[in-house]
């Protein structure tokens, strides 16, 4: 037996289980690394280290699946083109509950558990929430032991790595793969052919696609272990491979590249996750990666259905199959195409058993980011689905007009988008093949049925559900923060990392001053750590004992890092006029990616190094205020990043955010929240309370009724002291000397439209700010806060997330 239980909670001695690990990464290094123990880099005692691992892992994995297969279980699949993973050996040695003996063993050997650790890269396939939250997706699916596989692509570069090149961001591949990856399987067995374009023939009643190229995706496996080693599930990456790899005729007759070229076809299909998360990428490829992995997925599904269960008509009892946003929505042609073309259901059967499996999750109401394919790009690809598409449409519509609804509502419901240049709409598609289409925080979820999905919503009416999104408590706590949660063991015991909601315990202790001197000494010390790894990485010293506000999220206009950086700028302003006050010394931290052809958020970033710069090196704000923008955030940073949080800026443009989980991230880990009421933030506030946390701003309905109604940000600007003197400051290039007018479009268009309405919250949030200060003067009542965030968040779990959509949505639970 291992130990179970996390580190902190396991005496010091050493047992057999150590002594057992210890000589198993010898063998290890020696059989599978091929390295003697004088000779091993650190990087073969890595590889040693999670070979052993994966071995106990291994055992759980087959025990898991024989169970499913025993029990025939129903099984969720979980569809997203992105999983934001990070980092696996820490998650899978806790989850084990070998944390401490692999911890003993490798200092056996003269290793650090947490050097080795570093040598790990983040796995990053994904570009921010919405594939984070499928990576908690996962580990909760296995800590809540529903059998579950995730579906995506193995991208070979993933998310691009940031660099900051004189303040500008610079785009590099992530490499992640350089070295390996000693986690994965890959499986030859399950591979299936995957076809684009080409023609149809009818055979007797029945359409036969005949694809004019085809490429084979292969199965890549990751085992996913759950809180204390209870169930290990798949995570199954496509790879691509060239049915032909090298045309060898072609190749003896010195046309190297030509006889290459479906090889190059193939990769290029799993090469880059593309790097906008909110707004279309419109290239052809996108398109190809979505129904490459969609259609692979969807054909594994059926063939494991049908190996054991044989009548694809109890799919749904068998089959949960969740649409992680609209990339994956051509599952519901492509689930139709399979069920009728090739497994002979009539389209009636086939559309009921369709949407009895599949279900939906929109993650966005940005115009801009509701996918939509140009109708011929999409017929040329995907001849056959187009044909289903059209006819799931017509039976929709015909549905709609039975229901009596006028042509305005029927060409919204539409899934072909009539207007101008036409269109397939793959939120429209989505809804009309699920049977659940939910949102990701009660706020998102009333707009869904308010704004884009009214009509549709009208003509489902039950449709639409809520499932606010969380984040699992082992890897956002746990592991992530192991001086926190040896803190919190002490005074509540350990149930809290099986069940996020007995953190409630602490609500009895939130006064208790030695509980609050020692988390406030645990944040100190994260702050410490964070300092060292911040110069490090920058070289600008910060102070540990100033409150550190961080924003850390992707880099876009509606995130309004903007509001935040003008507001940094009047802070300086008047700590320079007003020296004498008692200011709180305080470090903003920034930090996030900003999509490669996004070119305000570009400059945002920009923006925040000139401030910093100018900021930082000002003798006469006496290190009251530093600004630091951490490069290449990614999981493994955010990890650092937010046990050292006093504040959480989560400063969304109210209505844009759909939930957020990096404001739940933050809470968990005792910061305070500064923030609009946007996402879950308002559910945040629900259960935090009004005097833990510090709102500002309009609400959505305002928000709304400003742009209805003419909203004049000019006059804002002008009404406002502070306001306009930072805006001018910034657009006359104070803080930009070598090129003045490097902000002025920036600031100009704050001024003419500012969509995100900066201008219209500075105010409030300005002074939502010294109310911050105000409460950081009373640390005691501060660190009451604190714990009364930590004590109500455990809600915000993704456990009970997971608990949700596996009752009301899948079935799969009690
Ligand atoms: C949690 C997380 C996010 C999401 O943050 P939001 O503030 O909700 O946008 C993005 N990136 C990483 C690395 C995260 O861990």
């Amino acid at each position: 037996m291992f130990y179970q239980g996390s580190p902190l909670s396991v005496p010091s001695t050493r047992s057999a289980e150590f002594t057992q690990i210890s000589d198993r990464i010898v063998e290890v290094l020696r059989r599978r690394v091929g390295k003697d123990e004088r000779a091993a880099k650190p990087h073969d005692w890595y590889t040693a280290a999670v070979y052993t691992l994966r071995d106990a892992v291994i055992d759980r994995w087959m025990d898991s699946t024989r169970r499913t297969y025993e029990t025939k279980g129903k099984r969720v699949y979980y569809l997203s083109l992105e999983f934001l993973i990070g980092r696996l050996l820490r998650d899978a040695l806790s989850n084990m509950g070998m944390t401490r003996a692999m911890e003993q063993a490798l200092a056996d050997h003269g290793f650090d558990l947490a050097t080795l650790e570093e040598l790990e890269p983040d796995a990053a396939l994904g570009n921010g929430g919405l594939g984070r939250l499928a990576a908690c997706f996962m580990e909760s699916l296995a800590s809540l032991d529903i059998p579950a596989y995730g579906y995506g692509i193995r991208y070979v570069n993933g998310m691009f790595r940031q660099r900051i090149d004189d303040g500008w961001q610079v785009e590099l591949p992530e490499t992640w793969l350089a070295h390996g990856n000693p986690w994965e399987f890959e499986r030859r067995e399950s591979a299936y052919r995957i076809g684009f374009g080409g023609d149809i023939v009818m055979q007797g009643d029945r359409a036969q696609w005949n694809p004019g190229e085809q490429v084979e995706a292969v199965a890549v496996d990751t085992p996913v272990v759950g809180w204390r080693g209870k169930r290990v599930n798949t995570l199954r990456l496509w790879t691509a491979n060239a049915i032909d790899p090298i045309k060898l005729d072609a190749f003896n007759a010195g046309d190297h590249f030509a006889a290459l070229e479906d090889d190059l076809r193939a990769s290029s299909l799993v090469r880059v996750l593309y790097p906008a998360d909110s707004s279309p990428a419109g290239q052809e490829l996108r398109l190809r990666q979505e129904y490459f992995f969609t259609s692979a997925s969807i054909q594994d599904i059926l063939r494991r259905h049908v190996q054991f269960h044989d009548d694809v008509r109890t799919l749904p009892d068998q089959a949960a199959i969740q649409l992680n946003d609209t990339h994956p929505a051509v599952a519901v042609a492509e689930l139709m195409r399979l069920l009728t073309d090739v497994h002979g259901l009539d389209f009636d059967e086939a559309w009921d058993v369709t949407r009895r499996t599949i279900a939906y999750t929109n993650h966005t109401l940005l115009p801009e980011a509701l996918e939509s394919w140009p109708l011929p790009l999409f017929e040329r690809l995907l001849p056959r689905h187009m044909q289903i598409i059209y006819a799931i449409n017509s039976r929709v519509l015909r549905e709609a007009g039975k229901a009596g609804m006028d042509g305005a509502a029927i060409a919204a419901i539409s899934l072909i988008d009539e207007g101008g240049e036409r269109r397939v709409r793959m939120a429209n598609l989505a809804f009309a093949g699920a049977h659940s289409v939910n949102g990701v925080a009660a706020l998102h979820t009333d707009l869904m049925k308010s704004t884009v999905f009214a009509d549709l919503h009208k003509l489902y009416p039950t449709r639409i559900n809520n499932k606010t999104n969380g984040v699992t408590p082992r890897r956002w706590l746990q592991q992530c923060n192991p001086g926190l949660t040896a803190i919190l063991k002490d005074a509540i015991g350990d149930t809290f990392l099986g069940d996020a909601a007995e953190l409630s315990a602490l609500n009895a202790l939130a006064g208790d001053a030695a509980l609050g001197e020692r988390v406030a000494e645990v944040k100190r010390a994260n702050k410490v750590a964070l300092a060292a790894h911040l110069k490090d990485l920058t070289g600008i010293r910060l102070d540990p004992d100033a409150l550190f506000d961080v924003q850390v999220k992707r880099i876009h206009e509606y995130k309004r890092q903007l509001l935040n950086l003008i507001e940094t700028v009047a802070l300086y302003d008047q700590i320079r006029s007003h020296p004498e006050r008692n200011w709180v010394p305080r470090v903003k931290i920034f930090g996030g990616k900003a999509a490669s052809s996004y070119h305000n958020a570009k400059l945002i970033i920009k923006l925040a190094g000139d401030i910093a710069r100018r900021i930082n090196s000002d003798p006469s704000v006496g290190g009251l205020l530093k600004v630091v923008f951490v490069p290449n955030y990614n999981v493994s940073l955010a990890e650092r990043i937010i046990p050292a949080a006093d504040l959480s800026e989560q400063i969304s443009t109210a209505g844009m955010e759909a939930s957020g989980t990096g404001n739940m991230k933050f809470a968990l880990n005792g910061a305070l929240t500064i923030g609009t009421l946007d996402g879950a933030n308002i559910e945040i506030k629900d259960r935090v309370g009004d005097d833990n946390i510090v709102i500002f701003g309009l609400t959505a309905e305002e928000v709304a009724e400003q742009r209805a109604n003419g909203y004049n940000p000019r006059a804002v600007i002008e009404g406002s002291r502070e306001l306009q003197q930072a805006v001018s400051a910034i657009a006359s290039g104070v803080f930009s000397p070598d090129d003045p007018h490097r902000y002025a479009g920036l600031m100009g268009g704050l001024y003419d439209h500012d969509w995100f309405m900066v201008a219209a919250d500075f105010d409030s949030y300005h002074a939502a700010q010294r109310e911050v200060d105000r409460r950081w003067q009373d640390q005691p009542g501060w660190r009451t806060s604190a714990i009364r965030n930590i004590a109500n968040v455990g809600w915000f779990s993704s456990d009970r997330t997971i608990g949700e959509y596996a009752r009301e949505i899948w079935g799969v639970l009690k």
